[in-house]
């Protein structure tokens, strides 16, 4: 017969944030898979839980997979965990388990910490519906033209950020998205645990002026009905279009469209602006 595969959510800091299911898992599987398998034992030494570890990491997660399907093919039942939360969210995890569903194994669930459902939670904004976005690309215009993609989204948009990079993609969301509310949770369940609710350009006054790093779970209230503010983003853009040849009328149309703007308002501003 063959094993079962347990995705385990695991602590985003506090150790203590796991359930009671998670550790009876860990300690009854015959196998876990980490993703790093130095950082997974701090977790299992503080639960007095040894098992056997193999390693389960991004970058090798098709010839991974393969060693861990070997291991169910065989009946082994196995734990995947990764560094942090859940599984297979902005972590190793999709392909093994496609994989293991395409060949008719049981894959179960064992709930827990993410990230972005902690963050959210606390955000007090709206959580009826939701967009996660997860880490957006490094590089600057990629960055920037998911986030035009996104600036006509009414969901609340939920985003992951590495803290190097915490600043400049704030800069952009506030260049694009305009005068939005959003929060910054930063190192959630940790010492520095500090989550910020205000407008993006107070967020990044604040995040400027902090010294302490982290990790970043970044939420920004979704396009409002109400009036969207006119960003130099946008006058610029409908300038670059009238340089290219469209006439004012065209190139508002475009651009009004593509934020979610007001077409005579931004018109009038682009007029006064000449
Ligand atoms: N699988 C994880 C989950 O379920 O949340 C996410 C892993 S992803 C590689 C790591 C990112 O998640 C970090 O860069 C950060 O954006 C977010 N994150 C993880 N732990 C966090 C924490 N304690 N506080 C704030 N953000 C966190």
């Amino acid at each position: 017969m063959k094993g079962t595969l347990y995705i385990v959510s695991t602590p985003i800091g506090n150790l203590e944030d796991i359930t009671l299911r998670a550790l009876n898992t860990l300690k009854e599987v015959d196998v876990i898979a980490a993703e790093d398998t130095r950082h997974s034992l701090k977790l299992l030494n503080y639960y007095d839980i040894s098992k056997p570890l193999i390693s389960y990491w991004g970058e090798k997660e098709k010839a991974k997979s393969e060693e861990v399907l070997e291991r169910l093919r065989s009946g082994q039942s196995v734990a995947l965990i990764s560094d942090a939360g859940t599984p297979g969210i902005s972590d190793p995890g999709s392909v093994l388990i496609k994989r293991a569903l395409e060949e008719d194994m049981i894959v179960i669930p064992i709930p827990g910490p993410s990230a972005l459902i902690a963050a959210l939670s606390v955000s007090g904004l709206s959580t009826e519906e939701f967009t996660f976005i997860g880490f957006l690309p490094p590089k600057k215009s990629q960055r920037q033209k998911v986030l035009h993609d996104l600036s006509l989204e009414p969901r609340t948009l939920v985003f992951y950020e590495a803290p190097h990079r915490i600043l400049e993609t704030l800069i952009d969301m506030e260049k694009i998205f305009g005068e939005r509310k959003a929060v910054v949770a930063r190192e959630i369940t940790k010492l520095h645990e500090e989550i910020l609710r205000d407008s993006i350009s107070e967020t990044i006054s604040h995040v400027e002026q902090s010294t302490i790093a982290g990790e970043y779970v970044i939420i920004v209230e979704g396009r409002t009905k109400v009036k969207q503010i006119i960003t130099d983003d946008a006058l610029a853009e409908v300038s670059s279009l009238m340089k290219k040849g469209l006439g004012r009328k065209e190139a508002v149309k475009k651009i009004a469209e593509a934020y979610g703007l007001s077409k005579k308002e931004l018109y009038d501003k682009s007029l006064a602006g000449e």
